[in-house]
């Protein structure tokens, strides 16, 4: 692992850290970065710990600038910190304040686990000693921690958790991420300090949340967060679930239903984070809806809790919706008698954009409960589905042969609900009937049902007189 130095640093990084070495300061690659290179994971962001102050970071990079209140620089994409200490966590969560020094040793002492806690690099150029070559500096062995893949809190675990109750979800999220076991002291410590997560913000969580469910297999971060006593204070309904018994695989309560109901939906697509969430909120109102056995309604309420519980943690408003609305559908019954009518109102009620994922959420689903993927014929539904798509059905009003206008010019009507409610009818006998898609019979079936609708209004009207 010695071996790491430079090819592994990025260009970028290793101009930064040139650039402050002949400027006369000591500079490393620290953090994430160094880490995520060592492992041989690519996608990351690197961090330069330095003693040149933050003014001087601006002075020396042109384009650079403050990226938060304590002085971070951005360079590029690459952060450079000054050496820091930071102080007194008051509320659980941010420093109050932090004091630069010119120690590398105490800034890798305030880092959370040792891993994160490995730099490389050397001090400054100076006009008397010749430059020493770069080197790591490790004082917390965080190397032999990359080497066993555990994840470690620097120093004593509980005290570092206690100053910032964030370190217990980057523990989750990092552990799942890395594929690293935690460190028996320090899984104990966050057991301890567990109720502190209620310090951290709910779009921190959902952050933290995101990057675990995005881990493979994407179970391990959740599993984490129950054996560690965080999912009832982060998530509560699905906290629920434990213990809740359904007849499904033997010994898998709801609980376990929906983490196996996850991770078949990660291998089923694994790019698709709405899968991924709708997958582990799907049956998150069993807890709450049984009785006797059934849980009568759990799809409503489900997508219920699963678009409060999401809105909560700040997820993006179209996530939020396309997820609940899963939730909300995922107890269709296909039946291989389904008429080519019945297919195609089911595309309809559904909605084209949502149809894929609610077909792969069942699989996952079929895949969570121990049966075959295939379990209830759903790839003939996909096969006749793509048929019905293919020949390209009316589905929308937008593809029907008349609009609104015509309706009020042809049946003399003014412009107002009735129209919209007609419109709607009429694509309901169209996505029945595609045949029905011509003006005339649409003009037709409108002009019938326009004064349908009339007549009964009277009739109402007078009984309400
Ligand atoms: P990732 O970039 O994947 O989120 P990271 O470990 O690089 O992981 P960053 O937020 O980029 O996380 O932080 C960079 C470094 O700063 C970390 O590696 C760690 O050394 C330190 N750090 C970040 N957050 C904390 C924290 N809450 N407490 C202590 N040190 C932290
Ligand atoms: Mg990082």
């Amino acid at each position: 692992m010695a071996a790491l130095a430079p090819p592994h640093v990025p260009g970028e990084v290793l101009d930064i850290l040139r650039r402050l070495w002949s400027a006369g300061h000591a500079a490393y690659a620290v953090g994430g970065g160094v880490r995520d290179a060592l492992l041989g994971r690519t996608e990351t962001d690197w961090d330069v710990a330095t003693d040149a102050r933050p003014e001087r970071l601006l002075e020396l990079f042109p384009g650079s600038s403050y990226t938060n209140r304590f002085g971070t620089v951005g360079i590029g994409a690459v952060e450079a910190t000054t050496f820091r200490r930071d102080h007194r966590y008051g509320d659980h969560r941010r420093p109050d304040e932090v004091t630069f020094t010119h120690s590398l040793t105490e800034d890798l002492a305030r880092r959370d686990f040792t891993v994160n806690a490995i730099a490389w690099g050397r001090q400054g150029d100076s006009v008397a000693d010749r430059p020493v070559d770069p080197d790591w500096v490790d004082p917390h062995d965080g190397l032999g921690d990359l080497r066993a893949r555990l994840l470690r809190a620097v120093g004593d675990p509980t005290a570092r958790f206690d100053e910032d109750a964030l370190r217990l979800l980057r523990a989750a999220r990092l552990a799942a991420q890395l594929d690293f076991e935690i460190e028996p002291g320090t899984l104990a410590a966050m057991r301890v300090t567990a109720p502190l997560v209620r310090w951290v913000s709910a779009e921190r969580v959902g952050a933290e949340l995101r990057r675990m469910l995005a881990a493979d297999p994407p179970s391990r971060g959740l599993r984490i967060l129950a054996q560690t006593d965080l999912l009832e204070p982060l998530l509560p309904e699905l906290a629920l679930q434990r213990g809740v018994a359904q007849d499904k695989l033997p010994g898998h309560d709801v609980w376990l239903h929906s983490l196996a109901t996850l991770d078949a939906a990660a291998r089923l697509d694994p790019g698709n984070e709405r899968l991924r969430l709708a997958a582990l909120l799907h049956d998150v109102g069993k807890p709450t809806t049984q009785a006797d056995g059934r849980f009568i309604g759990h799809d409503v309420e489900g997508a219920r809790l699963a678009e409060r519980l999401l809105s909560r943690l700040a997820f993006p408003r179209p996530e939020v919706g396309g997820v609940a609305w899963l939730v909300r559908q995922h107890m269709f019954r296909y039946q291989p008698s389904w008429s080519a009518a019945a297919v195609r109102r089911f595309i309809r009620r559904v909605g084209a954009a949502h149809i894929d994922d609610l077909l792969k959420l069942r699989q996952a689903d079929n895949e969570g409960s121990g049966l075959d993927a295939d379990a209830d014929r759903t790839s003939e539904l996909r096969r006749r589905i793509e048929g019905e798509l293919a020949a390209g059905v009316p589905l929308g009003l937008g593809q029907l042969a008349v609009d609104g206008d015509d309706l009020t010019r042809e049946l003399g009507l003014p412009p107002g609900p009735i129209i919209g409610r007609l419109l709607e009818r009429l694509l309901e006998s169209v996505v029945s009937d595609p045949a029905r898609n011509t003006r005339e019979l649409l003009l037709t079936d409108a002009r019938v049902w326009a004064a349908d609708m009339k007549a009964a209004a009277e009739v109402k009207g007078e009984a309400e007189r």
